[in-house]
């Protein structure tokens, strides 16, 4: 049995992943800002309070997990708010690089002593932050901090690899949750399993990559 630790766990692909841990019999940390009633009806450990923009709630995510070993941790947290050319918000795309960028960053930091030799780290990006894949612009908040978690998670996989820790950054698919206002191709289950199936793929032969949940590597 693995220990999984999920960051936005309450709704959407976050919940469809402690779905799919829980069933498989991991002990699953899933933790959100706000529980919600299906989480609280699944077997798990729920961790309230943590919004990945503030420091001292991340440090308090540290605190109470003590020395916990985490064999995956999951960064799924993340906020789309659209712009376009014509209409662009500075405070939009601070806040999306808060979330979406140093979020992940903040919440890996401040795990890190959590995470032995064999562990692993998986962030949840966009394909909208691949730079070689933007043909259609816009989403100038959005692409910008997906792009910036592409390079935390590059970075990350070159200085945690000497400690044995593999991480990779994963593109989800176009899947019906609250952010896409429920339209999409893939169900939150489906996406659940193909990403469960790249966590388990993720070595410290492929750290560092950028994988589409269905497998495919995605261009930076
Ligand atoms: P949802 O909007 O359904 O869920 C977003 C999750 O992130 C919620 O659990 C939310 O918690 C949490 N979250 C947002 N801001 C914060 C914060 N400041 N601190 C802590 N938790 C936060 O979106 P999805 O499930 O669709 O998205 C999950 C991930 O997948 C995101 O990173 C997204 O960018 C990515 N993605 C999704 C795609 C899709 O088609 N759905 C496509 C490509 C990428 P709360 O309820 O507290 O707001």
């Amino acid at each position: 049995m693995n220990t999984v630790c999920i960051i936005g766990a309450n709704r959407g692909i976050g919940l469809a992943l402690v779905r799919a841990y829980a069933q498989r019999g991991d002990n699953v940390l899933a933790v959100c800002r706000k529980s919600a009633p299906e989480l609280e009806s699944l077997d798990v450990e729920v961790i309230t309070d943590v919004n990945v923009v503030d420091n001292d709630a991340v440090s308090s995510l540290q605190q109470r997990l003590q020395k916990r070993n985490i064999d995956l941790l999951v960064h799924n947290a993340g906020i789309l708010l659209r712009d376009t050319w014509a209409e662009q918000d500075e405070a939009s795309i601070r806040l999306q690089f808060e979330v979406n960028t140093l979020g992940p960053l903040r919440t890996v930091r401040a795990l890190k002593d959590n995470l032995k030799s064999g562990a692993k780290v998986a962030v949840i990006t966009s394909r909208m932050g691949s730079i070689e894949d933007n043909t259609s612009g816009g989403y100038y908040g959005y692409r910008i901090s997906k792009a910036g978690v592409n390079m935390v998670v590059k970075c990350l996989s070159i200085d945690l690899q000497p400690e044995g820790i593999a991480v990779g950054v994963f593109h989800p698919g176009y899947v019906k949750t609250d952010m896409t206002g429920n339209r999409g191709d893939v169900s939150t289950e489906a996406c659940a399993q193909n990403l469960v199936q790249r966590f388990d793929d993720l070595s410290l032969e492929t750290t560092g990559a950028f994988f589409h949940a269905k497998g495919e590597p995605l261009p930076w």
